[in-house]
């Protein structure tokens, strides 16, 4: 990562950081993809159960791997035949990992989803939710994060999973309410009632989309 790109992000982390403590979260600042790993790594406890909802900077990070080939209980959704089961295993685990599909400077969450698994856990459910953000995610404000999470990470999702969506044709949201749509629930986690609960690592590089 360029020096200059580097420090603006660990200025911008700290703000970041002291946002999401404002709101009873915690925040923490990685300037390399192997410090995050780390980091989540510290925040897991040894036998935890964990799981995961469509998070790819956990994978680009290397934590999936980590945790399926670590001393931990991993909940495998994609290899659990009835997703039901697997949904409601997921909302009882230790840890839940996720990313954000936008989030705000001082602390705001942004997330979209289709099925709603993935909102639904993150808003309550698993004990400890592990966000992995990279620092592309960080936009200014809730509606610079609903436009990036509509016209960013919607479209590219839509077009990873073949959709029919407008987005997946154009690139951009047309607010859609086709079948496909995967912008059913929108969660805006703007505090956090439980202390310890939420974890947000921002990394110093360009992660998920
Ligand atoms: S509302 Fe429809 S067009 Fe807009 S991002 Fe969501 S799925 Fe795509």
């Amino acid at each position: 990562m360029d020096a200059n790109i580097t420090k603006r992000n660990e200025l911008l982390a700290q703000r970041v950081i002291k946002g999401l403590a404002s709101r009873n979260m915690s925040g923490y600042y990685a300037a390399t993809r192997e410090e995050a790993l780390a980091k989540a790594l510290e925040l897991i406890e040894p036998g935890a159960t964990v799981t995961m909802g469509g998070a790819m900077s956990a994978h680009e990070i290397g934590l999936v791997k980590a945790v399926q080939e670590g001393g931990y209980h991993f909940i495998d959704r994609d290899k659990i035949e009835d997703k039901r089961a697997a949904m409601l295993a997921a909302y009882d685990a230790d840890v839940f990992l996720a990313s954000v599909n936008a989030m705000t400077e001082d602390g705001v969450l942004v997330n979209i989803d289709g099925n709603a698994n993935r909102v639904s856990a993150i808003a309550q459910g698993p004990k400890k939710v592990i966000f992995i953000v990279g620092m592309n995610k960080v936009c200014d404000d809730v509606d610079g994060a609903m436009k990036r999470a509509r016209n960013v990470a919607a479209p590219i999702n839509a077009q990873r999973f073949g959709l029919a969506t407008p987005c997946s044709k154009t690139g951009s949201c047309a607010n859609c309410k086709s079948a496909d749509t995967i912008c059913c629930q929108f969660l805006i986690t703007r505090y956090s009632r439980h202390a310890g609960r939420i974890h947000v690592i921002l990394v110093n590089d360009n992660l998920g989309f």
